[in-house]
């Protein structure tokens, strides 16, 4: 299948901007900083789920579903940029959302992206902690029907293959800007989490040969949990667009970092709040705690271990979140006292 050919809605805010951050830059004398700014594709706050979703939404249309189903935890993004587009195309939204850092902090529970699902008239199902999230899907999925609905489940993240095509998509627009700007970009660094974004990034610079290198930072799982569900998309993405990529663990345009996720998924670390300040304050804008503020860490850690060439030019994936920020507010607080 020609991604060209490939259904998709389009509804996100594109192309996202590359920025320079010479602020940041300049606070360590190298490599080159850039950011791409898909914290801003538009759906009620934007993030990187949106570019996923634009496939994802066209094939439950021509599924002719009438109610979305979707999963994560209480912060998610996904969650919300998913009640957002379901709510404008019409869609009645069900999730079903966990507590993956079991906390019974109130702001965490019903403030940040929380409160915007609510507000997008998604209907929310808490997930018992006795009960798992996979399960509780498939029981809404049964009722719904069994109550005469056709229902479409998106599964965490927007991470199946036809999610990533939006980040196929993503890394030819990253080519055409490196093109017009004439800069070559030598890393595009951004978290990984259900794998999608990095699998549809990587499968799209293999299918045009740049030679631009993906480094993740891991922020939820390990390299046994991640490894398989990351390579078997990248194969199923190229697959699908009938070009086999022959990438395998260990190919050098694929590097996964293990080292920042703390504690836990969704699970604030020190590094990653100072990296959140940091580049609020030099470059006024807003990263997250569970996602950007830890690869940010991971990004700084990098530079300061000087594994970049001070002439490398760098592309920070802004893969959004900041909304979540509000959830976060008493993990936050303690940082500015
Ligand atoms: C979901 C999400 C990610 C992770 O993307 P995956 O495709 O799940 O790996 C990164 N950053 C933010 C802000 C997200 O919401």
């Amino acid at each position: 299948m020609n991604l060209d050919d490939v259904p998709r809605m389009k509804f996100a805010h594109l192309p996202t901007p590359i920025e320079p951050m010479t602020a940041l830059r300049e606070s360590f004398g190298g490599p080159n900083l850039f950011v791409k700014r898909d914290d801003c594709t538009g759906l009620a706050g934007g993030g990187n789920k949106t570019r996923k979703l634009e496939y994802l939404m066209a094939d439950a249309m021509a599924k002719k579903a009438d109610t979305i189903i979707t999963l994560g935890g209480i912060q998610s993004n996904h969650v919300r940029q998913t009640a957002a587009i379901s709510a404008k195309l019409g869609f009645q939204c069900h999730v079903a959302v966990s507590n993956p850092i079991n906390t019974d902090d109130q702001q965490y529970l019903t403030n940040g992206n929380v409160l915007l699902d609510h507000l997008l008239g998604a209907v929310v199902h808490r997930v018992p902690p006795e009960e798992e999230t996979d399960k509780l899907v498939s029981r809404l999925e049964e009722d719904l029907k069994a109550s005469g609905k056709n229902p479409y489940v998106i599964p965490i993240g927007g991470s199946n293959v036809l999610g990533s095509l939006g980040y196929v998509t993503c890394a030819r627009e990253i080519l055409a800007q490196a093109e017009e700007k004439k800069i070559d970009f030598d890393w595009i660094i951004l978290p990984i989490a259900s794998a999608g974004t990095l699998a549809g990034l990587a499968a799209g610079l293999r299918l045009t040969s740049a030679k631009t290198r993906v480094l993740g930072i891991s922020a939820w799982k390990l390299q046994d949990e991640l490894q398989d569900t990351l390579f078997e998309l990248v194969e199923g993405v190229c697959d699908y667009l009938g070009h086999p990529c022959d990438l395998s663990p260990g190919d050098p345009s694929i590097n996964i970092n293990y080292n920042f996720i703390g504690k836990g998924y969704g699970l604030p670390t020190k590094k990653g709040l100072s990296a959140i300040k940091r580049v609020a304050t030099t470059e006024g804008i807003l990263l997250d705690p569970v996602y950007t503020g830890k690869a940010m860490a991971g990004l700084i850690s990098l530079i300061e271990e000087n594994f970049f060439q001070p002439t490398d030019n760098v592309l920070f994936l802004h893969t959004g979140g900041s909304q979540g920020l509000y959830g976060y507010v008493n993990f936050l607080l303690p940082l500015f006292r």
